[in-house]
């Protein structure tokens, strides 16, 4: 297919958003990722310049190519310093792919774990915060290692890091995080990639994948998240009932209830936290007096649909910053 211009492109994030609109969404966090190179950030700053974004966005920057991380978001962030921006975008740090020897899911090297260390360090000293893909648990403790260093001489619990996926954290893992304030960032795969886990690891092991209750009871913050549309579906409703009762759309409910949140606290995962990792939980993710009136008015009580309904809600009117994004009837009438 021929490369859009940068005018489709526009006019098509444009009607994206308002997709994000019709389904509540008043806010997101763009972790960065693999092919998401800073010319891909165009479309998405003459949105901004125009005034056009109906989304608030936080957005991370992925090293660009392998070998010359650190020297290549050197380069790439210094007019960008932590949290540059406005209400509607800012920059929220390096993100997803740091250093890209520990990107893929297999066994760090050292030389790779040592270059990852320089990053990371660097990160901390400069007031980054990041965002991190790490899978499996298997390989995280060269990870925590690494940070557990750093935050001995620069301590990261107010840089609000995010390690991203992490599906089959185990105990010790979520543990080890807590005590550095890292925040997990686990999204919604296995909706769709549930059945297959279940066949590699056994049923037994996925009813605890992944361990949401035991991260909450052990105080960490916990954010929801879909990764990317072209890895999982971007509603967050069908998210929200896959955290409640880990079925994925084949039927086949592969996490035991032991590890599922409440409703409360898995809309938590897609309000609150989300706004804690983006350095906006003053200003919005809860509804209080004084904050922004970003909020959507549902077509039925997520408190009390019945769950395997909770995947059909939809935002009746959706407003951000107090104006009317996404409007369905009967909030229609008359616009
Ligand atoms: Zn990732």
């Amino acid at each position: 297919m021929p490369k859009p211009t940068l005018a489709q492109q526009v006019e098509g994030s444009k009607k994206f958003f308002r997709e994000m609109n019709a389904l509540g969404i008043t806010g997101i966090v763009d972790g960065g990722g693999v092919s998401m190179y800073p010319s891909s950030y165009q479309t998405l700053f003459r949105l901004w310049q125009d005034r056009q974004l109906t989304v608030r966005i936080a957005y991370h920057l992925c090293a660009p190519k392998p070998g010359s991380e650190l020297a290549d978001l050197q380069n790439l962030t210094q007019l960008l310093p932590q949290g540059f921006g406005d209400a509607m975008l800012h920059f929220n740090g390096p993100g997803e792919i740091l250093i890209w020897a520990a990107w893929t899911d297999g066994d760090i090297t050292p030389d790779g774990k040592a270059r990852l260390a320089e990053l990371l360090r660097w990160a901390a000293t400069k007031g980054y915060t990041i965002q991190l893909h790490w899978n499996p648990d298997r390989t995280v403790h060269d990870l925590l290692d690494v940070i557990e260093d750093i935050n001995k001489d620069v301590p990261v619990r107010d840089l609000r890091w995010t390690v991203l996926h992490l599906y089959d954290a185990s105990e010790d893992s979520l543990r080890r995080m807590q005590a550095l304030g890292l925040i997990w960032g686990v999204q919604d795969g296995l909706y769709f990639a549930g059945e297959r886990l279940q066949k590699a690891v056994g049923a037994e092991t996925a009813r605890q994948m992944p361990r949401i209750a035991t991260a909450m009871q052990l105080g960490l913050v916990v954010a929801g998240g879909t990764d990317a549309h072209r890895v999982s579906s971007y509603n967050p409703f069908v998210s929200l009932q896959w955290y409640l009762d880990g079925t994925t759309i084949g039927g086949v409910t592969t996490r035991g209830e032991a590890e599922a949140p409440s409703r409360r606290q898995a809309l938590e995962m897609y309000t609150r936290n989300p706004a804690f990792m983006a350095h906006d939980d003053g200003e919005r993710g809860t509804l209080e007096p004084g904050k922004l009136a970003d909020l959507a008015v549902l077509s039925a009580d997520y408190l009390t649909a019945p769950v395997n309904e909770i995947g059909k809600i939809r935002s009746l009117l959706t407003t951000v910053g107090g104006k009317v994004v996404y409007a369905a009837p009967p909030f229609a009438e008359g616009r």
